[in-house]
Formats: C-alpha cells, structure tokens, sequence
C-alpha cells in the first residue's frame, strides 16, 4: 500500500465534510430546496468575495469564467490590457484574441510581479482600454501582484474595468471586491474553496454590467446577464452542477466558522513556513519578489531536473505536487498550501522533498526544513 498526498495547486484536498454533503441523493433544481441551498449559497459567496455585486455560479472550471469574463463586457476591436507574467498570463491573451479585443500585452519576466506604473503608462498610451486583465496570484510562478494598487489606478476610470483572475487568490488571502473597486473577480471551485473541480464563480460590478450592455461579442453558454437573470431568481439558466453546489455549501460553512482574517493568517503562516523550510534546506524558491501565499515555487538545484523531483516525489513517496511549465519546465517544482491545509500538510511536503533530493543524490541536510517549519509553526504556550 501506498498512502497519496495531493499537494498540487489545484486541485487540492477536499475535507471529508464536504465529501460526505456531496454524497446526498439528487436533489432537483427547479425544486424548493435547491432555491433554499442557492439563496444560501450565494450570500455565503457575497461574503468570501467581500462584495454586494452579483457572484455567479457556473458550471466549468475557472476558464470557463475568464472566457465569459472576455465575452460579456467586449466587443471585436475593443482595446484590452493584458499583464502576462506566466502561463495564466498568457492565457488572457489568447481568449481576448479569439474574441478578436485588440491587445497590448504587459510582458512581465516570469518571478516577477507587474509594476502599476506599467498599467498607468499603458492607460495613458490608450486612454480607450476598455478592460485591464490580470492575475491576482500566477500560479505557474507563484508570484502574486499588488491588486489593490492595481485597482485603485482602475477604479476612478469611468469606462475601464479590472478584470481579476484570483483562482489562486481568493480564500487564501485578502482581495476586497468593493472597498478596492474590482470590478469583476473570478475564482474556481478545485484551489482554496476546497472542493472537486467544476465551478467557476464571477462578480460583476455595475460598471461591468454597464460594459456588457453595449457590448456585442458572441457566445452562447457563458450569457453573464442571462445568468444573472436567473440566478436573482435562486435558478440557473441551465442545469447546474448540483452536487458540487451542495458540497460549496458546507465548504463555505467552514470557511464562514474559521472567518476571513484567520484564513488569511493560517495561510500567512504556512506560506511562511513552507518557504523557510526549503532555505534551510538548501534550496531557494523561484519568485524574485512577492511569492503567493497559495503555493510555493521551488527552484531545482543545478544538475538536478525538476520534473524528476516532480515525479520521484509521486513514485516513491506518493506525493503529488506540480512540476513547471513551458520554458520552466525542469527548473522548479511546485508545492501547493492553499485549501484544506494545516501545519501537517507542509511538514509532510517539506519532509517529502528532503528525501527526494537527497535520493538524487543532493547534499541535504534530512530534516533541516522540517525543523525549522516545525520551529515556525510550533504553538507556544
Ligand atoms: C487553476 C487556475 C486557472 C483555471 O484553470 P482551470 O483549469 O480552467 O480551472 C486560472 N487561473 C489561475 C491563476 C489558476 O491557478
């Protein structure tokens, strides 16, 4: 027998809670109780998006609500900013060009966070940007960006939304939706929600409804104002992926007993330790400058490939983690803290890669980062 530990960056560990809730016979969508569970269900996510704006609840995964979120508030020839500092970046990008918005891209070098000065300049260039796009934490560097500085150059803007992708953000630290302005902030059921994957979750400001008004993209299933619509009603447009709302349900129950200010410090502490762990062991993490808190990206020693610690780490040990992607493949390994984690989770991940490396023949001290996590997140009395 061989014991799993998921600590990829999604999807990550689901708590038994609400496993069991999503074991519950079907219930039907148009019924009384489902209205009772929706109505529940989105008050719950006004409070963890921090905001009074409609969050819609979609059946996809976190693309489907940034495609949506391309679709809805732009039209062919509309002009966007897109900050691409990684591979969720990059994916902006792409789905505003397949929507034919006219971009200009941020390049920012992948461990790096974008400069606000960038997005002020790009905004002065082309004072007709209808939307600026941006990651509040790439996932595939582990590097989060100053949202709120963002958001206040955005904010006072008449006719330019912020559009944040915080798939990795929300749940794990703090994004205000309404104190800072953001105008639409999209999150996925499979990061620090702590569910299966399978839903995408969108708030719309006015200013975003305003945009979406005038605006005449194509598309058919991701009809944000349709949604809204219905979902006003406690009813979604289509089926939705009941099971999974049920399970949100106890996921945003537990969420609501821990509150919002000690979700943030737990991952804080995590982060925290993870991250000092793995200098002590001998290794450094990738992010030049503001690692997320959601996951940390670790640098592959020279001579050894990060995809062989990816996968020794799975093989002998039964440790699921994330290699790097595209150019960063082989270079670093990445070990998610966000969801349904406590103290144990980053010990044993920590004590995962110290036996890794040292079968690869890398002169690490065992136990050095275990030793220092456990010295950080030791309650003293
Ligand atoms: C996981 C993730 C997504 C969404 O990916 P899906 O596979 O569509 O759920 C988007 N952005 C970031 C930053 C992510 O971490």
């Amino acid at each position: 027998m061989q014991k799993r530990y998921l600590f990829a960056p999604g999807p990550t560990q689901v708590p038994p809670e609400v496993l069991l809730a999503m074991a519950s016979p079907m219930i039907h969508h148009r019924a009384p109780d489902f209205i009772e569970l929706f109505e529940q269900v989105r008050a719950d996510l006004q409070w963890l998006f921090q905001t009074t704006n409609d969050v819609l609840v979609l059946a996809s995964s976190g693309t489907g609500g940034m495609e949506g979120s391309v679709a809805n508030f732009l039209s062919p020839g509309d002009k966007a900013i897109v900050v691409n500092m990684g591979k969720f970046g990059e994916r902006w990008g792409k789905i505003c060009k397949s929507f034919g918005v006219v971009v200009d891209e941020i390049a920012v070098e992948w461990g790096h966070s974008v400069d606000p000065g960038q997005i002020a300049d790009a905004l002065k260039k082309n004072p007709d940007t209808k939307a600026v796009f941006i990651q509040a934490s790439e996932t595939s560097t582990g590097v989060a960006n100053n949202t709120q500085a963002i958001a206040d150059i955005i904010c006072p803007l008449a006719d330019t939304i912020l559009v944040v992708d915080a798939i990795t953000a929300l749940g794990v630290f703090d994004i205000r939706t309404d104190a800072w302005g953001i105008d639409v902030v999209i999150t996925g059921s499979q990061k620090a929600l702590m569910l299966p994957p399978g839903l995408a979750f969108v708030s719309v400001s006015k200013k975003a409804w305003a945009l979406a008004d005038k605006a005449n993209n194509s598309y058919f299933y991701y009809n944000f104002k349709k949604e809204a619509e219905s979902q006003r009603k406690q009813q979604t447009a289509f089926t939705p992926a009941v099971s999974m709302i049920v399970g949100l349900k106890e996921a945003l129950r537990m969420l609501k007993e821990e509150g919002l200010e000690k979700i943030f410090s737990r991952h804080a502490r995590l982060a925290n330790a993870m991250r000092e762990g793995v200098r002590e062991a001998g290794l450094a993490i990738f992010p030049k400058e503001s690692p997320s808190n959601a996951l940390t990206a670790i640098q592959a020693p020279d001579g050894i490939d990060g995809q062989k610690v990816y996968s020794l780490l799975r093989q002998s040990y039964g440790v699921t983690a994330a290699g790097g992607q595209d150019h960063l493949k082989g270079k670093i390994f990445r070990i998610s803290h966000m969801g349904y984690v406590d103290t144990f989770d980053v010990i044993m991940a920590l004590s995962a890669v110290e036996m890794v490396l040292k079968d690869l023949g890398y002169p690490v001290l065992l136990g050095a980062g275990v030793g220092k996590a456990e010295a950080l997140l030791r309650k003293s009395i």
